[in-house]
């Protein structure tokens, strides 16, 4: 299964020209150099590594068909230790999800593939099925995994069959790296297969790709970034039992219910009238049902308010009778200015709970203030002021209400 890492580190597109990746790499080689930024060592390594790969035309091909599993595993098949190299220079990060924690471990089962599938909350709630588009590889059928016709092979000249090849890397000033890199002759396989003996059907790759469907059963009230496993469905390759095709659900953002575990969360706006004197309102479920939802008269929300419907939240994932409930968290618009006469405001104030009681104060220090709309936008009120402090003539720019008598 080809991946896009090595693309992705130089920051490139999978057809990014020679010279895009060399320019990529000189960038990214200067922002990240040891020398100016020695906590991204790693990360050094991994541009050199890409970029080691991706500007040779032979190891480009090779990663384009197999990804960077193709890279590792033909270092590894060779023996050497050489899944080191590749865990010292990933730090795990890469294949963390690949080796299993493994260091040195065999593999004798292939890698998982994953696969994320996005699906709505309307899909985790009501349930559905899938149908998901893979490439695969699978034993060449023609030739049996043998990749010739007569099932013959020799040993790599290039290699003498062990797979690898030795190359020295300067990282940085005063720092080699020994790199155990797979033979470009075989490819890592450690044998050769006689160009006029190849297999017709996979070009003696021993594998083919094959597109495959597979039905993906999202069941009710499945969470956010469950797993559906298909075992045995990764890609094949000769002599190993193949891995699972992992698919991770992820669950798309919805317009109006935020799901919390089993429960699910709305906003809800109504108007002022709507909160006094009560409401009935229609919310549209996941499933397509519409729930009624009355307030009778006298019950007053209140702006920030949360009200729960019982059982009308998303259905427990194996138990999907049972159900969380659903919050309806409330807003209240108010009505806007001058909506009513100073007639009709007497007779709604007569309505209201009374005022509370204000006692007018009296003396000197008693000053009456304005009180006007506050405006976030409007700044004339603080940079008129700052003009005023800024200035170096502090007498001509204050206004009449500055009082100059302390200075
Ligand atoms: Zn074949
Ligand atoms: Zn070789």
């Amino acid at each position: 299964m080809a991946d896009n890492k090595l693309y992705d580190i130089l920051g490139v597109s999978r057809n990014a020209s020679d010279g895009e990746i060399k320019k990529a790499y000189r960038r990214l080689a200067k922002e990240f150099h040891p020398d100016k930024n020695p906590e991204a060592g790693d990360t050094f390594k991994e541009i050199s590594y890409a970029y080691e790969v991706l500007s040779d035309p032979k190891k480009r091909q090779t990663y384009d068909k197999y990804g960077l599993k193709g890279m590792q595993e033909g270092a590894q098949d060779g023996g050497f230790g050489a899944d080191e190299i590749f865990s010292q220079l990933f730090g795990g990060s890469l294949f963390g999800g690949f080796m299993g924690g493994g260091g040195m471990r065999r593999r004798h089962k292939g890698e998982d593939t994953v696969h994320p599938l996005r699906v709505t909350l309307e899909d985790l709630y009501n349930g559905k099925t899938a149908k998901l588009q893979l490439s695969k590889n699978v034993i060449c059928a023609t030739c049996a995994g043998k990749g010739s016709k007569s099932g013959n092979t020799t040993t790599c000249r290039a290699c003498k069959g062990c797979g690898l090849k030795v190359t020295f890397r300067q990282l940085g000033p005063g720092m080699t790296q020994q790199m155990q890199s797979r033979c470009p002759d075989c490819q890592g396989e450690g044998e050769i297969i006689n160009e006029k003996d190849r297999c017709a059907a996979c070009k003696g790759k021993k594998v083919c790709n094959e597109t495959k469907i597979l039905e993906v059963h999202v069941d009710k009230g499945m969470p956010d970034g469950q797993k559906i496993y298909f075992r045995g469905e990764g890609d094949q390759q000769p002599d190993i039992e193949p891995g699972d095709v992992v698919i991770i659900l992820q669950q798309k953002p919805h317009e109006k219910f935020q799901r919390s575990g089993n429960d699910l969360h709305m906003q809800q706006t109504i108007s002022l009238t709507e909160a006094l004197c009560g409401f009935s309102t229609v919310v549209r479920q996941l499933d397509g049902r519409e729930l009624l939802i009355k307030q009778p008269p006298g019950d007053v929300i209140k702006p920030g308010d949360t009200k729960t419907v019982p059982g009308e939240g998303m259905p427990q994932y194996k138990n999907p009778f049972e159900k969380g409930n659903l919050y309806v968290t409330f807003d209240i618009t108010f009505p806007s200015n001058h909506f009513a006469n100073e007639r009709q405001l007497k007779v709604l104030e007569s309505i209201l709970p009374p005022r509370p009681q204000f006692t007018m104060p009296v003396g000197e220090h008693v000053e009456e203030v304005d009180l006007h709309d506050y405006d976030p936008n409007d700044r004339s009120s603080h940079s008129g002021r700052s003009e005023a402090y800024e200035s170096d003539d502090e007498h001509i720019h204050s206004g009449p209400g500055v009082q100059c008598t302390h200075q």
